[in-house]
């Protein structure tokens, strides 16, 4: 099992024991497994396993870090993924994202989403653009505050360039991801009154998504449950 092969064989097994945790989830909680888009998180692994994956079917990726994203989404262009940009995002990284990212869930306040807005509209793209929500009521861990969300997304929603879909959030690490993802739930619904089309709730890694998909998510983000532990540490 080390060679090519043997990791896509590695890969398909795990796709598969995920695909059967998402369609338990989507049982449980009364919805059809199409509701729920699966990203692959393939952050810090090696090109070689996107196109494994790709080739097992996976078409959404999701990366942190644009340097990274870059360079994979350069190589793999033949495949025509649609990549997703979860990680957070410094202004300045704004032109190369909007050159391969087909959607980024980590917008977080007006300064970016405008500097996206303008790299995408240079690039004559058009960005799928997720609100990310803080729910530890620390933004300095990335996201707004629940109570800055309808002013953000209405800017977003007023930017050439970005189409505003919906919210994001990474379930705080101590409390309970249920109640976090109800109280997302909320911010979501006070999303589509006001933006009647932008009902995606990105929610749920690889240890929190059941709990993420019976409080609606649309996408769960998966990366280790894939792909296994990541290399190197605090990564
Ligand atoms: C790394 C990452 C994930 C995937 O987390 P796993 O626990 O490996 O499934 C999801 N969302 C974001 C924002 C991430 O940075």
């Amino acid at each position: 099992m080390t060679g090519p092969d043997g990791r896509r064989e590695q890969l398909s097994a795990a796709l598969a024991r995920l695909e059967q945790r998402l369609v338990a989830a989507c049982s449980a909680a009364g919805r059809r497994r199409q509701e729920v888009t699966l990203v692959a998180v393939t952050k810090t692994r090696p090109t070689s396993d996107v196109a494994h994956l790709a080739a097992l079917g996976v078409r959404d990726v999701g990366e942190a870090r644009d340097q990274e994203a870059a360079a994979k989404a350069a190589e793999l262009v033949a495949l025509d993924l649609r990549w997703h940009m979860v990680g957070r995002l410094q202004r300045n990284k704004a032109r190369s994202v909007a050159r391969y990212a087909w959607a980024v869930h980590s917008v977080d306040r007006p300064a970016l989403a405008r500097a996206l807005g303008a790299a995408a509209a240079l690039a004559g793209r058009e960005l799928s653009v997720l609100v990310q929500v803080s729910l530890d009521g620390d933004p300095a861990r990335g996201g707004a505050l629940p109570a800055d969300v309808p002013a953000l997304a209405a800017v977003v929603a007023q930017t050439e360039g970005l189409v505003l879909r919906g919210v994001m959030a990474v379930a705080p690490r101590q409390a309970e991801p249920a109640a976090a993802f109800a109280e997302l739930a909320a911010v979501a619904e006070q999303l589509r009154r006001d933006h009647g089309a932008a009902g995606w709730i990105s929610a749920g890694m690889s240890h929190d998504l059941e709990s993420a998909v019976a409080a609606g998510a649309t996408h769960v983000r998966i990366g280790t449950a894939l792909l296994g532990d990541r290399p190197g540490p605090g990564r």
